[in-house]
């Protein structure tokens, strides 16, 4: 089974706030605001402090689908349903073809969150793919990975990991060679 466009969609924007957390870089409203910008969440929005709030206090607990059993990620996607009161519908909207809501756009913003992630981890259980769900391989980095290639080739985070490992290889190569 492989995963739908706006699953994967989902699930980089759940790797991207979990991964805001280190360093900590949602830490204003603007930052909030750009976050919901450059991952497109439409829908109601309030702009404020207690607004910001809550989607910093859903970081924590999403990331328990990193590191999880697939018992445990279970358990947590249906709790974040239910406290979600999640009810899917198809629609569609913006040029975008039929996909799921399950929340209405008057729902606050972090918990249209909570259930558009758990929404999307229903996807990867059902697909066998937990092991997407990765940490980066770089040292001192404790960014969550999420691996959507193909061959599950992806070792490192966004943030460089992966371009500073081929340095210090080359570099380690030419003491070696000199
Ligand atoms: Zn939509
Ligand atoms: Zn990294």
């Amino acid at each position: 089974m492989d995963l739908t466009h706006d699953a994967k969609i989902s699930l980089q924007t759940l790797t991207a706030l979990v991964n805001s957390r280190t360093p900590d870089t949602l830490t204003t409203v603007e930052a909030l605001d750009e976050f919901c910008v450059r991952w497109q969440w439409s829908g109601s929005r309030t702009h404020d402090e207690a607004e910001l709030a809550s989607v910093r206090g859903l970081r924590d607990r999403l990331a328990g689908f990193w590191d999880a059993g697939e018992d445990e990620v279970v358990a947590l996607i249906n709790a974040l349903l239910l406290e979600g009161r999640a009810l899917p519908q198809l629609v569609r909207h913006d040029g975008f073809d039929w996909h799921i809501h399950a929340t209405d756009e008057q729902t606050p913003l972090a918990v249209r969150m909570t259930v558009e992630y758990a929404m999307a981890m229903i996807d990867l259980v059902r697909a066998k793919d937990l092991d997407r769900l990765d940490r980066c391989a770089g040292p001192d980095c404790d960014s969550l990975v999420l691996d959507l290639s193909r061959n599950r080739s992806r070792r490192f985070c966004d943030a460089g990991c992966g371009n500073r490992a081929n340095v210090a290889a080359y570099r380690a190569r030419r003491r070696e060679a000199g």
